[in-house]
């Protein structure tokens, strides 16, 4: 099964259960444009190589399509397409007024030098400029991209619009109209959900304890806001090592030591004993994150899963099967529609910030980011809790009804 799959399956239980009808079903399963485009790069030594590119446009119905662009060796059409359809749903249940789209070039940025990465990036708007905009389709960093990303993006996107339009992307730096509290966003949260997760469980937060795959910009901001509330990162791995301390890392220090290592990685973090992907998804933690890539949840993982909250900071990490066998194992599972939504909300903050030339304080950012974010995790637990639902059948059928409503308003 691919992700596209997967993503249809989540999709099919939601609307077979509200009874959507087959038109609306298709409607909603199929992309309103899908680009694929060969990137030729001249490399540093004058080869020339050429990457295959991707941006998928999933659905409008409730505003431009959003997503973000991810630089990795698999990233492929199915991938693609299942998370430009995850973004639809996941814009509509936190309410903001976007569509759903996502972007993928399949190349490994780590054997690229600084200036190839550039150039790629540059000749990725090159070929994808047209269908792009500041009310059209607005890209953000994803795996393997950042704000310097973005800050290229923009950039070249200006050479076409006839001017710096910073509303193209988001994710920007804070010197060229980024928006405060964006890096952080995802990650807070989802820690806001694990929070919120173990209160409704009535398990105390101070002293609980985590273990979290991938420690880039969702992991390592998810790890070091919990730290804030006395929350223990006892496991942690990514693509080239995972580690274990049962005291508790200083996530501050592990996200320092992933800045400076040329791997960008927790390899070689002092004072850890070593651990694996099965040590680390199975530990008997309260909350365990995926926060790396998806598929990682197999059946197989999923019957070792011994933690009591599983919150998705990744797209796409738990299969269906994996994902059944956890709820009837009884372990809550916040879907990454609902839990990693805190990036693209102030992504949006972000893009209304561009709009009106205004620029708000990191507090106002992240005040707004909470209220948005506990009110779809109220609305989605309440459906849930009303009709017996899991979080993740609750938040499919709310996004499917907005998006579905909007989508006969404005007609065919
Ligand atoms: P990132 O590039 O900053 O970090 C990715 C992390 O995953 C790194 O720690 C990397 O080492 C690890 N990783 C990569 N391959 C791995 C492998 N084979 N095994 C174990 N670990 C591996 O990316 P990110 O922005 O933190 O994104 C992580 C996930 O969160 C992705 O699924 C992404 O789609 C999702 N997400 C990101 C955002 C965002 O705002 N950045 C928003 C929503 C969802």
């Amino acid at each position: 099964m691919s992700h596209l799959d997967d993503a249809l399956e989540y999709f099919t239980h939601a609307a077979r259960i509200m009874d959507v009808g087959s038109n609306i079903e298709k409607l909603l399963t199929t992309p309103v444009r899908q680009l694929k485009v060969e990137v030729a790069l001249k490399m540093d030594d004058g080869r020339v190589e050429v990457f295959t590119g991707y941006r998928v446009q999933h659905n409008s119905a409730r505003g431009p399509f959003k997503g973000g662009l991810r630089y990795h060796p698999q990233a492929d059409d199915a991938e693609v397409n299942a998370l430009a359809s995850l973004m639809t749903w996941k814009t509509a249940v936190v309410g903001i007024p976007f569509g759903g789209g996502k972007g993928g070039v399949a190349v490994d940025p780590f054997q690229l030098s600084p200036g190839e990465l550039e150039r790629l990036t540059r000749r990725f708007v090159d070929q994808i400029h047209f269908v792009i905009g500041p009310s059209l389709d607005i890209p953000a960093p994803d795996v393997n991209t950042n704000s310097q990303t973005m800050a290229w993006i923009a950039d070249q996107y200006g050479k076409y619009s006839g001017g710096f339009e910073p509303g193209v992307v988001t994710g920007k730096p804070i010197q060229i109209n980024g928006s405060q509290g964006r890096e952080e966003a995802t990650g807070r949260g989802v820690a806001f959900c694990a929070r919120w997760a173990l209160e409704d469980l009535g398990l105390p937060v101070d002293g609980a304890t985590v273990a979290i795959q991938g420690f880039g910009n969702v992991g390592s901001w998810a790890a070091r806001t919990l730290g804030e509330w006395g929350v223990r990162l006892v496991q942690v791995g990514d693509h080239a090592a995972y580690l274990a301390n049962p005291e508790g890392f200083d996530a501050e220090a592990l996200a320092a030591h992933v800045a400076a290592s040329p791997e960008r990685s927790v390899k070689g973090f002092p004072g850890a004993d070593a651990s694996s992907a099965e040590e680390l998804f199975a530990a008997d933690v309260d909350v365990l994150i995926p926060a790396a890539l998806g598929g990682v949840i197999t059946e197989q993982v999923a019957r070792s899963v011994r933690a009591k909250v599983m919150v998705e900071g990744a797209n796409g990490p738990t299969v269906p099967a994996a994902h059944r066998l956890l709820v009837d194992k009884g372990v809550t599972v916040i879907p990454d529609i609902l839990a990693n939504a805190g990036g693209v909300t102030v992504s949006y903050f972000e893009w209304v910030q561009n709009t009106q030339r205004y620029y708000w304080e990191k507090e106002e950012v992240n005040q707004r980011l909470e209220r948005i974010l506990r009110k779809a995790w109220d609305r989605v637990m309440g459906l849930g809790s009303k009709h017996k639902l899991d979080p993740r059948t609750a938040a499919f059928i709310l996004a499917i009804r907005e998006v579905g409503t909007a989508a006969s308003l404005r007609g065919i």
